[in-house]
């Protein structure tokens, strides 16, 4: 089965591919990749690029991190598998909760909940979010706030607070009583606002006013990234979530950070909520947990959510969620060596600086390319290029232009993601001023065959 010719063949009759539709599998097969080391990945056919995605946003420490490696091998021999279900529980998990309780200390967040990846922690956190409601005695508030373009995976409740109508509408009927914000999406925005601030305080302005025409009193929570992620890499402006922050005080709504992303480096903060100065009431975190070697996840929690759960005498505060693989001993142990590396190696500094580095030349490339129209990011090692086809009337750019720009680049050194009409670069959080460069390289000759 080394023959690539015949395994695209079969990976076309065999699998679908999330997010992808079947035929395309045919008609453009996706590259085999069977190697990865260091920032870099090797397909079947032998290139070997460095991956400016980051596996999907989640291999902050590249794909030789030893230690992370050995634990999950030293795990699978003293315990493959145990439940964390009532009753039982695992050491590892136990070491990584005081861990994450260290490592979230700052944002205000001391208990963690296991899941096994990020659409898990949205989906828990959204059912405790209703809960801890019900357990205070205010059950009417079930309803929950997002932005428009937002993404926070593919179970329903988390489908239904998805602000992007590619992942929503051959899904619906969605959960009733989500409703969404505009996102504070410069480039593009109903209100025609260019001035990153103003557009900050008349997306607050319309959350206050959903906020007053659903009536406080049935909205459960908010859940927004920190910096927009899948929707292309929206960093708001810097008063934005400080802004819903207080919204959300002022009205007894739970503000859930949606940090499966930003969480653990890449914004060049420890989360994006500290890096905007927010303390959440619960924060979803996975990828980078364990550098995307074990899925997994953890839902972080603060004191005030906590209190209402463990000094509940009613028994509404049995928690009524969790996965055969929540607490899972191999991702704990996994999560373990990670968190233990992210901190010795400091990536967040590397990745504010590299950060800088990439997207300064990302910059001097719009000068020479008329299809860049935006540029965002900056804030660590999350930047979108988005594609028009003309500057001036903003118009997208066309399928084959994305696909051709992702080709190219990956012919010339480097994976870059097509996501819509963004080019998403989100390498590990390890990679050098060098590694920058091949992707500049690689984008430059993208973006000249387009
Ligand atoms: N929330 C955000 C912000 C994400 O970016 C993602 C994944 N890209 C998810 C949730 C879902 O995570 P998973 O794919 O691990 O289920």
């Amino acid at each position: 089965m080394t023959d690539s010719n015949f395994l695209k063949e079969r990976n076309a009759k065999d699998i679908w591919h999330p997010m992808a539709h079947p035929a395309d599998s045919i008609a453009n097969p996706p590259e085999i990749i069977t190697k990865g080391e260091g920032v870099t990945i090797t397909d079947v056919d032998g290139r070997t690029v460095v991956d400016a995605v980051g596996g999907l946003w989640n291999v902050n420490l590249g794909y030789s991190c030893q230690p992370v490696k050995d634990a999950i091998a030293a795990q699978l021999q003293a315990l493959p598998y145990y439940s964390i279900f009532r009753g039982t529980t695992n050491d590892q998990v136990i070491e990584l909760g005081a861990m994450l309780a260290d490592f979230f200390k700052e944002d205000g967040l001391t208990r963690a909940f296991y899941t096994s990846g990020g659409s898990d922690s949205v989906e828990v956190s959204l059912r405790l979010a209703r809960q801890y409601h019900k357990i205070r005695g205010e059950g009417g508030r079930v309803k929950f706030l997002s932005l428009k373009k937002g993404y926070h995976g593919t179970h329903t409740l988390g489908a239904s607070v998805n602000g992007n109508a590619n992942f929503r509408t051959q899904y619906e009927p969605l959960m009733p009583g989500c409703y969404h914000i505009p996102a504070p999406y410069t480039y593009r925005n109903p209100f025609n606002e260019t001035d990153p601030e103003k557009l900050a305080q008349l997306c607050l302005a319309a959350m206050e006013d959903e906020i007053k025409f659903q009536g406080a009193e049935t909205i459960a929570g908010m859940i927004m990234e920190p910096v927009l992620g899948a929707g292309g890499v929206i960093p708001p402006h810097k008063r934005f979530m400080p802004g819903v922050r207080a919204l959300c005080d002022k009205y007894g709504i739970l503000l859930i950070a949606d940090e499966v992303i930003t969480a653990y480096g890449r914004t060049g903060s420890w989360s994006g909520s500290r890096h905007w100065g927010v303390k959440p009431d619960m924060m979803c975190t996975a990828k980078a947990i364990t550098n995307g070697y074990f899925p997994f996840g953890a839902v972080m929690i603060n004191d005030k959510v906590a209190d209402v759960f463990e000094n509940d005498k009613t028994g509404k505060g049995a928690i009524g969620s969790g996965y055969t693989y929540s607490g899972h001993p191999v991702g704990a142990a996994a999560a373990i060596a990670c968190l233990k590396e992210t901190q010795r190696l400091n990536v967040k500094d590397n990745a504010a600086a590299r950060g800088a580095e990439l997207f300064a030349g990302v910059q001097k490339l719009q000068e020479s390319h008329e299809l860049i129209g935006d540029i965002r990011g900056g804030e660590g090692l999350m930047i979108a290029l988005e594609i028009v086809s003309d500057r001036a009337t903003k118009a997208p750019g066309a399928k084959p232009t994305m696909a051709t720009i992702q080709k190219t680049a990956y012919e010339t050194g480097a994976m870059v993601r097509v996501s819509g009409n963004n080019i998403i670069l989100s390498p590990p959080l390890i990679v050098s001023s060098e590694d920058v460069n091949t992707i500049l390289t690689a984008l430059d000759a993208g973006l000249s065959a387009a």
